[in-house]
């Protein structure tokens, strides 16, 4: 992409309406502009790295042989009548009514609407184990929607559901959802801890929440500084292999992590030594739970089983938040210049900058390393605008490619572009050819990352 052709509106001011850093840089960068509290509009390179996101939890999804779908945004009350949370969901429900006077709900969540569709097509144990997942806009009429993306009142959100003949079965489901978690937040470049949680108005005993270290998160949070140690990494999983999924389980959680509704102070101090206890604040990311059958009893999401005895369904729902991470990474990664976003979610995977757009040798090398960089199957993004090099420097720490080529006709006399380091700010000299080569090294093994291979950490192949 080229600049001077791309819709980037950076802002010079720092808007004062936002509190935190991940807040301020995503409207600075111009990937959202806000619409209305709490409700936002996708613009182009916000966008851009929304459906990165979107792109890696469905490959994690798949690979871990969930089945994607879409569902409806806009709901009948009915539905929701039957499982008693029409009721009990309060003012976080969006309501409304059709022009037949009947009542409808845009989505918080998609609990009933798959139990509606499970039990209106599967009667048998023949067709169990199933995931079914989406990744939909969801509405939840927050109290005090802030933060821009990370509390948002419309929020784009992968919710997956399982249906199993046992609970055995269930928590095989619970733990492969734990597992292909870990994978994806790794591949955004996340550190995402899973931590014991409280269920809520969901119910059931078993969850846990995804929460990312960072000081403006929202929730308190309690765990044994060993955790931060483990990392998921290259490891060939295979989803189907209970006692592989249950031992990173273990691995994971075995450990003292909670937020402040399930901490208790007494059991801290008791597992974990002194020196290794940690108080700090997360982002939640996710969620896991498994509820049993209080949606499928209440429904009537029922299967014959092996001696033809009709039983309701073992379920539990999975969400990640998926608009919520780009302000998650944002918090964990960048500096006073702005986002440093990691090479598996990056809009574009290089920014060039022509210092001299106009000088034909400037321009003809901006070029060529364009069409390389291109050919290799990346994204470079070209600052071909007359601008001083200053301003061009800061949009691009801003909007914060991991890596820059900067091309200038004095370099060029000598045969070098300067190929910079967003992160550590360090710069080294080389040859074009060589430039592009170090672009490929980085990103090479991941070009058209296959899904039915073990994925390299960091692809990013798309999906659609
Ligand atoms: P929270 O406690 O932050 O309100 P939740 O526990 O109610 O979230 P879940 O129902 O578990 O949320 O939804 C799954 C994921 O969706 C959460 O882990 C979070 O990442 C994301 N999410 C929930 N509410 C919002 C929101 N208002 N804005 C953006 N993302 C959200
Ligand atoms: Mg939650």
């Amino acid at each position: 992409m080229r600049l001077s052709r791309y819709f980037l509106p950076v802002l010079k001011e720092t808007p004062s309406e936002a509190k935190i850093v991940s807040h301020r840089y995503m409207l600075r960068a111009g990937l959202i502009k806000q619409a209305s509290a709490g409700i936002y509009s996708w613009l182009p390179m916000g966008f851009k790295i929304l459906r990165k996101l979107e792109n890696i939890v469905h490959q994690e999804q798949q690979r871990a042989g969930h089945i994607p779908m879409l569902m409806p945004t806009l709901q009948t009350a009915d539905l929701w009548r039957e499982s008693g949370r029409y009721d009990a969901y309060g003012p976080e429900m969006l309501r409304m009514k059709d022009r037949h006077d009947r009542d409808m709900l845009f989505s918080p969540t998609a609990e009933e609407m798959f139990t509606d569709v499970f039990r209106s097509n599967v009667t048998s144990y023949k067709d169990l184990p199933l995931t079914l997942y989406q990744i939909q806009w969801k509405f939840r009429d927050e109290i005090r929607p802030r933060f821009g993306v990370m509390r948002g009142r419309e929020f784009f959100m992968k919710d997956g559901y399982n249906f199993d003949l046992t609970k055995e079965d269930a928590l095989h489901a619970y733990n492969r959802h734990l597992v292909s978690y870990l994978r994806t937040y790794e591949r955004m470049g996340l550190q995402a801890i899973p931590m014991r949680a409280d269920s809520g108005p969901i119910g059931g005993d078993y969850t846990h929440e995804f929460l990312v270290l960072a000081e403006t998160g929202e929730s308190e949070v309690f765990y044994d500084s060993q955790i931060t140690d483990l990392t998921f990494g290259d490891r060939e999983i295979d989803y189907d292999d209970v006692a592989q999924c249950q031992a990173v389980l273990e691995e994971f959680t075995s450990r003292y992590a909670r937020t402040d509704e399930t901490h208790v102070e007494d059991e801290f101090t008791a597992q974990v030594p002194e020196d290794r206890r940690r108080v700090a604040r997360g982002i939640e990311v996710g969620q896991i739970f498994y509820f049993g059958t209080q949606y499928s009893d209440k429904m009537g999401a029922m299967v014959t089983d092996e001696n033809g005895v009709r039983v309701p369904v073992h379920m539990g729902s999975h969400g990640i938040g998926v608009s919520r991470l780009l302000g998650a990474i944002i918090e964990a990664s960048h500096d006073d210049k702005g986002i440093i976003w990691p090479e598996g979610v990056t809009p574009f995977h290089c920014g060039i900058v022509n210092l001299k757009p106009g000088v034909a040798e400037a321009d003809e090398a901006c070029d060529a390393l364009y069409k390389s960089i291109t050919a290799l199957g990346l994204e470079p993004l070209l600052d071909d605008r007359k601008d001083s090099a200053g301003a061009k420097f800061a949009t691009m720490d801003l909007i914060g490619l991991p890596w820059r080529i900067t091309v200038g006709p004095r370099g060029l006399k000598n045969g070098v572009v300067e190929v910079t380091c967003r992160r550590t700010g360090e710069s080294e000299e080389m040859t074009p050819e060589m430039a592009v080569e170090k672009i490929a090294r980085i990103y090479g093994p991941h070009v058209g990352a296959d899904l039915t291979q073990p994925m390299p950490q960091r692809a990013f192949h798309t999906w659609m």
